[in-house]
């Protein structure tokens, strides 16, 4: 295995190092501090978050891995690494549009028509338009396949009706792309198309959903005769489950080597909580045995962590695809944080349970609830299980019911 990143990659590190410096603005906490105590829909929107997206692409620091003929930078994905690398090692505040510039914007230029591309990648670049991901519904999560929304062709529009759920950002995307069912007597894998629809228009309702965390991220979506146009429709009708294939594995490579660094990052702030509190013996938490064993166990697992990503980061390299693979990490970091997060609201004790007014949660509390998610999202636990059972331990494949 080799760690050395590399000549290109190292001067793209110094050169995006250095432009950090100049114009991050040493201040820009003060901003999210003062949306994050609101929703996460003003985090989003808010101007000055969109100011630096802007900013971010007119210095050609978005689609770092994208070809330059569509805006991107043309790098290599080391240099998309490299990128998200030093945007947390700068502590820089998020581009805002993950959904759009690594998933769909992605998928577009793997798929998409000369039109589409055209149309929509520049805007996902600059941040000016937003996008959501229409793919589960209330009986189709896991099971993707059974997904009922149906799209019908009237004259040169498709017309869309049926019921999204979880839809992240969905009520401030501009656009979704969705899986829906085009030829309803199809198999159920073949006669599913992707689309990508408008979300300002009378036919879709968005009604957001608040979750434990206080922050109402994601949402119910009816689109209810909704139209997007007939050309709207990414790598041929009835080809959408290969199409959303590749969406997937997008997400699958997306945060590869900035995990580790992030949850050591948070592990090292358990570590000062553990000395600075005391316990019921009197001596600071960091002595009492059971807490050492467990902040050790989190520091291997950091490290195994921090080791099966460059082991991801090579296959991903080698063949665009971090292959089963992927499912061993989003088991083991998604159930550590888990685990890490109980950790870290027991080492605070009873203090770690006070909300502020209005039910205002503090980070670490944000984080312990909403790491109950990450077992979910991005396919679940048991559905990693299986992948790997099947694919990577040869076992039988799980017995489909009905
Ligand atoms: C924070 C968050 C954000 C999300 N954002 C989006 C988004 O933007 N767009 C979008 O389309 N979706 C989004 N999702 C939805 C997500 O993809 C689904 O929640 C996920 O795929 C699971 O589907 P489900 O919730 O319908 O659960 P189900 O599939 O109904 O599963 C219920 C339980 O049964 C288990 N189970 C199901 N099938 C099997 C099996 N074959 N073997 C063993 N166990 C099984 C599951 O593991 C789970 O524990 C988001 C979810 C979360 C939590």
């Amino acid at each position: 295995m080799d760690f050395e990143y590399g000549e290109q990659a190292e001067s793209f590190r110094a050169e995006l190092r250095s432009w950090l410096e100049a114009n991050l603005d040493p201040d820009w906490r003060r901003h999210v501090d003062a949306v994050e105590s609101e929703a996460s829909e003003d985090l989003l929107t808010n101007a000055w978050m969109k100011e630096w997206s802007r900013k971010l692409y007119e210095a050609g620091f978005k689609g770092i891995h994208w070809p330059a003929e569509y805006g991107g930078r043309g790098l290599s994905l080391l240099e998309q690494i490299v990128f998200a690398e030093e945007m947390f090692r700068a502590d820089a505040p998020p581009v805002g549009n993950f959904l759009a510039e690594t998933l769909v914007g992605p998928t577009i230029i793997h798929w998409g028509t000369d039109e589409q591309k055209k149309r929509f990648l520049e805007p996902i670049l600059s941040g000016d338009e937003l996008w959501c991901q229409g793919f589960s519904e209330p009986d189709a999560g896991s099971d993707l396949a059974g997904l009922q929304t149906r799209a019908v062709l009237d004259g040169d529009e498709w017309v869309i009706t049926g019921q999204k759920v979880w839809t992240t950002l969905g009520h401030i995307a501009d656009h979704c792309f969705l899986l829906a069912r085009t030829d309803p007597d199809a198999p159920r894998h073949k006669g599913i198309s992707y689309l990508l629809v408008p979300m300002k228009q009378d036919g879709v309702t968005v009604r957001p959903l608040t979750q434990m965390s206080r922050i109402a991220e994601f949402n119910e979506v009816f689109f209810d005769e909704a139209r997007c146009p007939a050309g709207n429709v990414v790598g041929g009708v009835n080809n959408g489950w290969k199409v959303a294939m590749t969406t997937l594995g997008f997400e699958r490579g997306s945060s590869v080597t900035t995990q580790a660094l992030r949850f050591r990052r948070e592990l090292d702030g358990f570590i000062d909580t553990a000395k600075e509190r005391i316990g019921s013996d009197g001596r600071p938490k960091s002595e009492d045995p059971i807490v050492r064993q467990q902040l050790a166990r989190a520091y291997t697992m950091v490290h195994i962590m921090k080791a099966q990503a460059y082991r991801s980061l090579t296959a991903l390299i080698e063949t665009g695809d971090p292959g089963p693979g992927g499912s061993i990490n989003k088991i083991f970091w998604s159930e550590y944080h888990r685990w890490v997060t109980e950790v870290g609201m027991s080492l605070r004790g009873l203090e770690g349970q006070l909300v502020g007014p209005d039910y205002g949660l503090d980070a670490g509390q944000v984080s312990y609830l909403f790491a109950k998610s990450e077992t979910i999202w991005g396919g679940t636990a048991e559905i990693q299980r299986n992948i790997v059972g099947e694919r990577i331990l040869g076992l039988p494949r799980e017995p489909k019911v009905g």
